[in-house]
C-alpha cells in the first residue's frame, strides 16, 4: 500500500513540474502564509449536502477531520459525514503519505471536479492541508454563525507545500494586563489559522503572577492581584492606599491550564510556559518576601515598575527550593520540551547589596554579578535537564556565559542571536524592529496610546529571521521567529487582537514562505482577502498605516524621491510647495525628480477624504545629494535606515529617533567620507545630531570637518564642540556648521566624536552612548 502511495505521490510531484509555466501566470489563490507551490486549474469543487469525508487510510490520528466537520457546522456548510477511506467520488480525503520532501508540517493539497485530497506524513501537514483548504472557501466559512451562502465552491488546484521555519511563534503577556480563557483560545485559534505553531505564554511577572502553583497558594491569592489603576497612565499610577483593597487581576488554575494545553494540541500548537527569573519577580515579594535579598514585604505592582529592582535572592538556598518546586508543577502540566525561564532585565542592585548574594559569589568563585546571573541560569538548567526539559530565556541570559544547553531568544536587537548561534547555541529571533507588536503600527496621532517606537506591518514584513552576517553553518541554529505582545498599554482582549492582527498574518508569511516567494505588494493584495476573514470572525484588525512614506531612489544616478504606503490601492496626492494637498492636487505616480529644495506634503485620500495626518518631508538640495559616502563603522542594525547612504538622501530626520531618517551608532564614533566624484566649489558642511539623553543618545562632544583635494590631500580642517549640555533629556536637535572660503575639492570627511559610554550620572553608566544623525549637507555655488 505504501508503494503505491509514493508512486501516486511521485507522479503528483511531475505533474506540479511539467505546470512550471502555469506556476507563473497563476495566482497564489489568496491564500497567507503563501505556499510554497500553487497551480490554479479550471473549474470547481462544489460542497453539497452529498460530500462525504474519508477517514484517513491507516489512521495516526482522524481529528482533522473532526475538526473540519466543526468549522464546517459553525458556518452552515454542509457538513460532510464520514465515509470509508476508498471512497473516490464527491469526497474530501485525508491521507498519511511517506514523502521526506514534506517534512512533518508540509502537506500537498489537490482540488478536482470530483475530490479534495489532502496527503501529509503527519497529523500536522493535515491540518495545515485543512487550513489552507479553508482559505480557499468563501470567507464566510469562517463564521461562528449559519451564513445565509447556499454555495460553497473549491477552486480547482494543486498546492505542494512546508514551512521554512520550525519555530513560529507567537507571544502574549497576561501578567501586566490579565486575559481571561476564552480570549486565550481565540488567541490560538487566531495562531493555528497562520499555521503557527508556538504560543508563548508570559505568565509572571511584576504585576500578577497568574499560574495556580499548588505548593504555594499565595502566589494567585496575594501575587495575582495589585489595586485597581486602570485609569490611570501605565507610567504614573500611584501606590496603594492605605487598607486599599487589591482588586484587578486574575489566575489560570491549573485545571484551566490542562483545557487550554487541550485546546492547543487539537491545533498543533506547542505552549511555551515563562516562569520570569531572577527579576520581574517582585510580585513573588508580595507573597513570599523571604525569596529576596532585603525580605521586604512589596505589594504587586499597579503599573511601570522600573528600574526592576527586586529580584530573587540568588545568596539564599529557598530560593532554588522555591523555583524548583514552582517549575514541578510548571512541568507537570506543560508537555513542552520547552520551559522558558526570562532571565531578562535584572537590575544588579541588590545582588551588590546583599551578604549572601556575596557569600556565593565568593563561595563559586565567580567574578561579578554577571557571572552570579550566569550561575543562576545554570543551576535552573541543570533541573530542567534533570527532568527531560530545555531551557529558554531572553538574550541577557548570555551576560557572564551562556548555560551550556540553553536557547537563547533574540529581542534587543539580532546580536545575542548571532552570538548565541556562533556559540551553537539553538535561537529564536524576536528583535524589537520587528517583532514587537505592542509598538506603534501607524501614526501615534490616530492610534491608541502605545508603549512607543513603530514597527509597521510592511516593516514586519520585511523582517528576515536569519541574521547578516551569519555562516550557512550557524544558520541552523535559528529556530525560526516569534511576534511579541506585551500587555503594559494594552487592557482588552480586543485590543490585543488590534495590536497582533495583521501584524501577526504579515510574520506568518516571514517564518512559513520561502524567503524569495515574499511580495509586499502581492502581499497587501492578499491580505484585503484575508481581512474579510477577519471580519467573518469578528476580529479586531488593525487596517494598517495611511500614512505616506517619503524615501530618495537614484534611478541612473539621478536623485529622485518615490511615495508609497501600505494601502496598495489608494491614490497619494501630493504638493512639492509646501501647500496642504487637496483631492485635487496631483496623484503620485512615478519618481519625481528635483533640481533644488523643496517641502513635500503627502496624503491618502480614499474617496476624496483625507485619511491621515499629511507626511511632510523637506528634501534639503545640496551638493552631496546621492553620492553614498562610506563609513568607518556601520551603524547599528537597529537604526540603520539605509546605512551611509540616508547620510547623503536630501532627507532630514524629525524630532522621533525612531522616525526611519536617523541612523544610529552605538559606542563608536561616525567617521563618514563622501566622494563628490569631482573638484566641487564647497562654501559650507552642515551635519545634525540627536540628543535624548534617556535613550541613551547624547550630542557628539565635537565635530570634525575635513576637506580633501583630488589627490586627496588636506585643504581645510574645521572643528565643531556641542553646545548642548550633556543632562538634557528632551528631544534636542543641533546643527554643526562649518564655513570654507574659495575652496573646490573632492572629498569630505565628517567625524562626529561619540562620548562612548554613558556618563558616570546616568542609569546607563558605562554602558555604550550613542550617536545619531540624519544628513551631511554640502552647499557650494556651482
Ligand atoms: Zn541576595
Amino acid at each position: 500500500m505504501k508503494k503505491i502511495t509514493i508512486l501516486i505521490f511521485t507522479s503528483f510531484l511531475i505533474g506540479l513540474v511539467s505546470c512550471n509555466q502555469m506556476d507563473k501566470k497563476s495566482k497564489s489563490l489568496n491564500i497567507i502564509p503563501k505556499p510554497v507551490k500553487v497551480v490554479q486549474e479550471k473549474g470547481f469543487f462544489t460542497i453539497t449536502g452529498k460530500t462525504r469525508i474519508a477517514k484517513p487510510m491507516h489512521g495516526k490520528d482522524g481529528s482533522t477531520a473532526a475538526y473540519l466537520q466543526s468549522v464546517f457546522k459553525s458556518a452552515g456548510v454542509p457538513v460532510p459525514e464520514l465515509c470509508e477511506p476508498f471512497e473516490e467520488k464527491n469526497v474530501i480525503r485525508f491521507e498519511y503519505a511517506a514523502d521526506e520532501e514534506l517534512g512533518w508540517e508540509g502537506y500537498t493539497l489537490e482540488v478536482t471536479r470530483s475530490k479534495i485530497e489532502i496527503k501529509a506524513n503527519e497529523p500536522e501537514g493535515l491540518f495545515y492541508g485543512v487550513q489552507t483548504l479553508l482559505q480557499l472557501l468563501p470567507p464566510e466559512v469562517f463564521e461562528s454563525q449559519k451564513t445565509e451562502r447556499k454555495e460553497w465552491k473549491v477552486p480547482c488546484c494543486k498546492i505542494w507545500d512546508r514551512p521554512r521555519f520550525e519555530w513560529r511563534g507567537m507571544h502574549l503577556d497576561v501578567s501586566r494586563h490579565f486575559f481571561p480563557v476564552e480570549f486565550i483560545k481565540r488567541y490560538i485559534d487566531l495562531i493555528a489559522m497562520h499555521k503557527m505553531n508556538v504560543f508563548h505564554w508570559h505568565l509572571t511577572d511584576d504585576n500578577g503572577w497568574r499560574i495556580e502553583i499548588k505548593k504555594y497558594p499565595l502566589l494567585t491569592e496575594i501575587a495575582g492581584w495589585h489595586v485597581d489603576r486602570e485609569n490611570m497612565p501605565w507610567r504614573k499610577v500611584t501606590p496603594p492606599g492605605p487598607g486599599e483593597k487589591a482588586t484587578y487581576g486574575g489566575f489560570y488554575s491549573q485545571e484551566e491550564v490542562r483545557e487550554i494545553i487541550k485546546y492547543a494540541e487539537e491545533r498543533y500548537i506547542n505552549i511555551i510556559p515563562e516562569i520570569e527569573m531572577p527579576g520581574h519577580t517582585s510580585e513573588v515579594f508580595a507573597a513570599y518576601p523571604e525569596l529576596s535579598c532585603t525580605g521586604k514585604k512589596l505589594y504587586v505592582q499597579p503599573g511601570s515598575y522600573w528600574p526592576n529592582a527586586d529580584i530573587l535572592c540568588a545568596g539564599k538556598e529557598e530560593t532554588f527550593g522555591f523555583i524548583e518546586d514552582v517549575l514541578e508543577e510548571v512541568i507537570a502540566l506543560f508537555p513542552s520540551l520547552y520551559i522558558h525561564i526570562g532571565g531578562d532585565e535584572a537590575d544588579k542592585t541588590r545582588w551588590l547589596e546583599c551578604t549572601l548574594c556575596q557569600q556565593r559569589i565568593r563561595k563559586e568563585k565567580l567574578k561579578d554579578e554577571n557571572e552570579l546571573q550566569s550561575y543562576f541560569i545554570r543551576r535552573v538548567e541543570n533541573f530542567l535537564n534533570s527532568k527531560g526539559k530545555k531551557l529558554i530565556g531572553w538574550d541577557e541570559i548570555l551576560e557572564g556565559g551562556l548555560a551550556p544547553d540553553a536557547t537563547v531568544m533574540s529581542w534587543r536587537g539580532f546580536k545575542g542571536g548571532i552570538e548565541a548561534a556562533e556559540q551553537g547555541h539553538k535561537v529564536i529571533m524576536c528583535p524589537t524592529s520587528h517583532c514587537y507588536f505592542d509598538y506603534y503600527q501607524a501614526n501615534p496621532d490616530f492610534e491608541p496610546e502605545a508603549i512607543g517606537g513603530f514597527t509597521s506591518l510592511k516593516k514586519v514584513y520585511s523582517f528576515e529571521p536569519v541574521p547578516e552576517g551569519l555562516s550557512e553553518e550557524n544558520a541552523k541554529f535559528i529556530l525560526g521567529a516569534q511576534g511579541n505582545v506585551w500587555t503594559e498599554y494594552i487592557k482588552t482582549p480586543s485590543h490585543a487582537e488590534y495590536m497582533s492582527v495583521p501584524r501577526m498574518t504579515a510574520l506568518a508569511e516571514v517564518v512559513w514562505s520561502p524567503a524569495d516567494q515574499r511580495d509586499w505588494t502581492d502581499f497587501r493584495k492578499r491580505l484585503n482577502i484575508h481581512f474579510k476573514r477577519f471580519d467573518a470572525l469578528k476580529v479586531n484588525y488593525s487596517k494598517g498605516s495611511w500614512k505616506v512614506d517619503i524615501q530618495p531612489v537614484l534611478e541612473n544616478g539621478i536623485y529622485k524621491v518615490t511615495l508609497t504606503s501600505e494601502q496598495p490601492d489608494i491614490p497619494i496626492h501630493y504638493t512639492a510647495d509646501g501647500t496642504d494637498p487637496s483631492a485635487n492636487s496631483p496623484v503620485y505616480k512615478k519618481p519625481l525628480a528635483f533640481s533644488n529644495s523643496v517641502v513635500i506634503k503627502a496624503g491618502l485620500f480614499e474617496s476624496g477624504n483625507l485619511m491621515e495626518a499629511f507626511t511632510v518631508k523637506e528634501i534639503v538640495f545640496h551638493n552631496a545629494i546621492g553620492k553614498t559616502g562610506t563609513l568607518k563603522d556601520p551603524p547599528s542594525k537597529n537604526y540603520f535606515a539605509s546605512g551611509a547612504a540616508s547620510l547623503t538622501d536630501g532627507l532630514k530626520g524629525s524630532e522621533n529617533f525612531k522616525d526611519g531618517y536617523w541612523i544610529g551608532f552605538e559606542g563608536t564614533d561616525m567617521d563618514l567620507e563622501i566622494d563628490l566624484n569631482e573638484d566641487l566649489p564647497i562654501s559650507s558642511v552642515e551635519a545634525s545630531f540627536y540628543q535624548q539623553a534617556g535613550s541613551w543618545i547624547f550630542m557628539p562632544e565635537k565635530v570634525v570637518f575635513q576637506i580633501f583635494d583630488n589627490n586627496h590631500i588636506l585643504v581645510a580642517e574645521s572643528e565643531i564642540k556641542t553646545t548642548t549640555p550633556l543632562g538634557k533629556n528632551d528631544a534636542i536637535i543641533e546643527k554643526f556648521s562649518a564655513g570654507f572660503e574659495n575652496l573646490k575639492a573632492r572629498y569630505i570627511r565628517v567625524i562626529a566624536v561619540n562620548i562612548k559610554t554613558c556618563p558616570e550620572w546616568h542609569v546607563g553608566k558605562g554602558s555604550k552612548a550613542w550617536v545619531f544623525a540624519d544628513e551631511v549637507i554640502v552647499n557650494g555655488k556651482h
